[in-house]
């Protein structure tokens, strides 16, 4: 009882972190319950989610898009997002703080977030299914704060077989434009002045990244890429996957180059829908 109690500050400590609890669960299941720094593991109830560039910057950004561009980062680089998040132990934590980490220790964590992101996003997405499912609602994310629930009783949960009335599945959406129209057309985005249509590759990143940055602005909901945007290098194809999409919030979706080519349920693409995959 007594280590509980002592055990129990890092977790009031914990609760001044904004990062919803699902996230903060997805990341320390995508990095296996271990600690960024030491490499050694970290219980649940003890993770501490740092953020390699420290969340202050927010509050200046002008220094933090100094930062970006001096460390090389894309100048929409998202602060507030696992490709920025890493678990780590609470005292492992304590000695970073808020201090910026010089290029290369940035460019290092970053790269290591970068390549948890799907997985994380995975598993967010199990979670959010497993809420919705009903099965654990508040009882998890209580348990959880107050660390009544242990690791491997957690990792149980999450490995039960989901009941298949009530399985959600998410909306595919195909979302495409023609290339070498959108290089025609008088109404093409402002920053495609910087490139021309050799660029293929580098102006489809850019593409899909505004179409995904726009959605993320209309949308409440979750959604992540099922698989790979299609090139071919005359048109550009994008699918992505809704978890409860809201017809009213998509319906004010609109765009001058991108066409909603389909829109179908997950199983009619992919066949059943019952869980996600890690890559
Ligand atoms: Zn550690």
């Amino acid at each position: 009882m007594l280590s509980c109690l002592i055990e129990n500050k890092p977790i009031l400590e914990m609760k001044k972190q904004h990062i919803p609890p699902r996230k903060r669960f997805a990341l320390w299941l995508a990095y296996k319950g271990i600690c960024c720094y030491c490499k050694k593991p970290v219980d649940y109830k003890d993770v501490w989610i740092d953020h390699i560039l420290p969340e202050h910057l927010l509050k200046t950004p002008e220094k933090l898009k100094k930062i970006l561009q001096e460390y090389e980062l894309d100048s929409d680089f998202d602060v507030e997002d696992y490709c920025n998040w890493i678990p780590a132990h609470w005292r492992c934590n304590l000695e970073k703080g808020g201090t910026v980490f010089d290029k290369g220790t940035t460019r290092y964590y970053i790269s290591i977030a970068s390549g948890k992101v799907t997985t994380a996003q995975e598993k967010e997405l199990r979670v959010i299914r497993e809420l919705e499912r009903g099965k654990l609602l508040g009882s998890l994310e209580i348990a959880l704060s107050e660390g009544l629930l242990s690791k491997q009783a957690l990792i149980t949960i999450l490995q039960q077989e989901p009941s298949p009335k009530v399985r959600i599945e998410p909306i595919i959406i195909t979302f495409g434009l023609n290339y070498y129209d959108l290089w025609e057309s008088k109404l093409c985005p402002d920053w495609l002045n910087d490139y021309d249509p050799s660029d293929y590759p580098i102006v489809c990143d850019l593409l899909e990244k505004d179409l995904v940055k726009q959605l993320k602005s209309l949308l409440t909901c979750e959604f992540f890429y099922p698989e790979a945007s299609g090139r071919n290098g005359e048109t550009l194809s994008v699918r992505l996957s809704f978890m409860q999409l809201d017809e009213k919030e998509m319906r004010r979706f609109k765009s001058n180059w991108w066409e909603i080519l389909e829109i179908a349920s997950y199983s009619d693409i992919y066949g059943e829908f019952t869980e996600y995959q890690s890559t």
